[in-house]
């Protein structure tokens, strides 16, 4: 197996596509621009010249490269099943070897968010941000302004009621299962995993949450970084060891990215094939769970990751069905891409913004009182422009949350 660093461009993929043009539509940026350097056929063609020669790593490849959200729709409605999302990491990697700063920031980013300690005092700044009132104060008063520090601080999450659940305890144990929960998740909701094992414990499942798991690469593996998204693949693969239990990962994003991990290290599918998704999960081995009456409205927010990679069947609608008077609204027919898209929602506000709207839109005709969302970038994406908009603030919270809130 090649090093992820001398892994040639796989050019044989980029050649099954045939030009047609008909994920063009399904394109959030091709929409946007109406540049065909924008839309997915553009982009892979910049990159079999990139690859072959005939084109040069300039700022404008490396713009229209970087722009792509990486939300894969192209990918979904293919006709010529072109791996786009590989495609696009291993672009970014040709563009990272011809000038190997522009890997300075995610490398920042990623060597930050692997590390546990590091990861438990931004939680902690997080929360007395959020607790000593400083935030409430930024936020009325803007004291921040409308620049990029504004922006970030919009993006934060609001402080968060813990939920105690009455019992964790499993009185007889049909099995254990580990839980992957996120770097950023860890940071933004740390609480999260706590709801996850108690709804486990319901069904008789005892969750182990080991130490030692990290990033899961995404955010190298996007930037162009195969070595470093790697090393952070092997960490896990260590991490979670061979005991062979389901791995239930509590967001959308780590999802793909763990599903990926064939392709990242040998032995990768030690984690891949292991892989489940929590709600699946809780509906197969859920008949014992128990919902309490909760008359709301709440709007799925179904992450790009998840309809157009994971692919997951209807679970959640099933799952939240069985809460009585709950009711379930779709937030947007279209399906269309939020903008959150790793860091683009940070990157790239206006266009981010522009993609956000038909969901506000859309919250606005709904009225929901809640929204839920697997996606930890789409769920601060959301509650950010929710936040930013004024007006009806419903929250936004994991389909997770939710359920676990719910038992009876
Ligand atoms: S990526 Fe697929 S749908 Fe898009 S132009 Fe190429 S072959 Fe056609
Ligand atoms: S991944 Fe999304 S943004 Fe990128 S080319 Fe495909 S459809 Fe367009």
């Amino acid at each position: 197996m090649p090093t992820p660093e001398s892994r040639p461009f796989p050019l044989a993929d980029a050649d099954l596509c045939v030009k047609c043009g008909l994920c063009l539509p399904h394109c959030p940026t091709y929409g946007q621009s109406r540049n065909e350097a924008d839309s997915p056929r553009g982009r892979i063609m910049l990159m079999q010249g990139l690859a072959t020669g005939r084109i040069v790593p300039s700022s404008t490849v490396e713009r229209h490269l970087d722009d792509c959200l990486g939300c894969r729709a192209c990918e979904h409605v293919c006709p010529a099943s072109v791996p786009y999302g590989a495609l696009i990491d291993a672009g970014r990697a040709l563009l990272a070897e011809a000038r190997p700063t522009r890997l300075r920031r995610s490398r920042w980013t990623s060597a930050v968010l692997s590390l546990r300690p590091l990861r438990r005092m931004l939680a902690l700044l997080l929360r007395l941000h959020a607790a000593s009132g400083l935030q409430a104060l930024i936020r009325r008063f803007r004291l921040l302004g409308r620049g990029s520090l504004a922006r970030l601080e919009s993006l934060l999450p609001a402080p968060r009621r813990r939920h105690h659940h009455a019992s964790a305890a499993v009185a007889a144990v049909r099995g254990t299962v580990a839980i992957f929960s996120g770097c950023v998740g860890d940071i933004a909701d740390p609480a999260l995993a706590d709801d996850l094992a108690a709804l486990l414990a319901d069904c008789g499942y005892l969750a182990r949450r080991p130490a030692a798991q990290t990033c899961c690469g995404a955010i190298d593996q996007h930037a162009g970084d195969p070595a470093r998204a790697a090393h952070l693949a092997a960490r896990n693969r260590a991490a979670f060891g061979d005991a062979g239990d389901p791995i239930l990962p509590l967001a959308t994003g780590c999802a793909a990215t763990l599903a990926d991990y064939p392709r990242l290290i040998d032995g990768g599918d030690g984690i891949s094939r292991r892989l489940r998704d929590p709600v699946d999960f809780l509906l197969e081995h859920g008949k014992r769970l128990r919902f309490r009456a909760t008359p709301l409205t709440v709007a799925i927010h179904e992450p790009c990751t998840q309809k157009n990679v994971i692919r997951r069947g209807d679970a959640l609608r099933t799952l939240l069905a069985r809460i009585p008077a709950l009711r379930i609204v779709e937030l947007d027919a279209t399906g269309r891409c939020c903008g959150a898209a790793g860091t683009h929602f940070i990157a790239h506000p206006a266009e981010a913004d522009a993609l956000l709207q038909p969901k506000l839109d859309a919250i606005d005709a709904l009225a929901p009182d809640l929204i839920v969302s697997a996606n930890i970038g789409c769920a601060l994406h959301l509650a950010g422009g929710l936040r930013r908009a004024g007006g009806l603030s419903p929250e936004v919270l994991h389909p997770v949350r939710l359920l676990a809130r719910c038992r009876a």
